[in-house]
């Protein structure tokens, strides 16, 4: 058996020829990608992201239209807080961002994972993980999951290899259909008791972290964060690649 470190030093040569051969081209324009790029997105594919920047709502992560001004909260968080303390995203859901999102959720290209879980690794995200005591993909039903063939939360968690991840801390009790097309009001009906947490004593008094790939309404995320806290969390807090800008 050829000893680990050779191992690797051996894949990583055939990986450098194969690249000399081969260029790694960006996943969005075909371009080629610099040899140094973190992942497989070119330059001006990346310079087309808005990523979330202040000023946002304190609370939910908002992007506020105007770009004036601090972090401050939006109306809803003001006369409805939500039962998690700040919901922070990479990137405004748009261009590659949402292109991405897509590819990998729906048509399980899986070569998009990568990528996004180098977005979710901006600062900015990085900041909550390293605040919290234990990451929770928002969960699938067993039916979606056996469709789909994976979670994509619990992926995108992948992306902190360091992070404690609750692979079964919350359980998705209830089938329900896709959020997509629904108002806001039939979301939350639609989400409302489809979680639980089997066993409260993995999160009491722990700082959660909910992963998941989008935030579009906030309502599933709503809906884990109140299950949690009623399960004795000491704080809930969410981070997902990508944020429907609403304004
Ligand atoms: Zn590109
Ligand atoms: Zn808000």
């Amino acid at each position: 058996m050829i000893p680990r470190s050779r191992a690797s030093w051996f894949k990583q040569s055939a990986f450098r020829v194969l690249d000399f051969f081969l260029p790694r081209l960006c996943l969005f324009c075909g371009g080629v990608v610099v040899e140094e790029a973190a992942a497989a997105v070119c330059a001006d594919c990346e310079g087309k992201i808005e990523w979330v920047e202040s000023p946002v709502c304190s609370c939910c992560g908002l992007v506020f239209a105007s770009r004036e001004g601090q972090d401050r909260l939006c109306g809803p968080c003001q006369t409805d807080p939500p039962p998690f303390a700040r919901a922070r995203a990479a990137a405004v859901y748009d261009g590659p961002v949402a292109d991405a999102v897509k590819r990998f959720k729906f048509e399980r290209q899986m070569a998009y994972l990568p990528v996004l879980q180098h977005w979710l690794q901006r600062p900015r995200c990085r900041e909550l993980v390293a605040d919290s005591d234990l990451m929770v993909p928002v969960p699938l039903h067993r039916r979606r999951l056996q469709h789909r063939g994976f979670n994509q939360a619990l992926l995108l968690a992948g992306a902190f290899p360091d992070a404690a991840v609750g692979r079964e801390t919350l359980a998705r009790v209830r089938h329900t259909t896709p959020q997509i097309g629904l108002n806001p009001k039939e979301r939350r009906d639609n989400v409302h008791h489809a979680f639980a947490v089997p066993r409260p004593a993995e999160v009491e008094n722990k700082k959660i972290l909910l992963v998941d790939d989008l935030y579009t309404t906030g309502a599933t995320v709503r809906e884990c964060a109140r299950v949690l806290r009623r399960a004795g969390a000491k704080r809930v807090e969410v981070l997902t690649v990508a944020r429907v800008k609403h304004e």
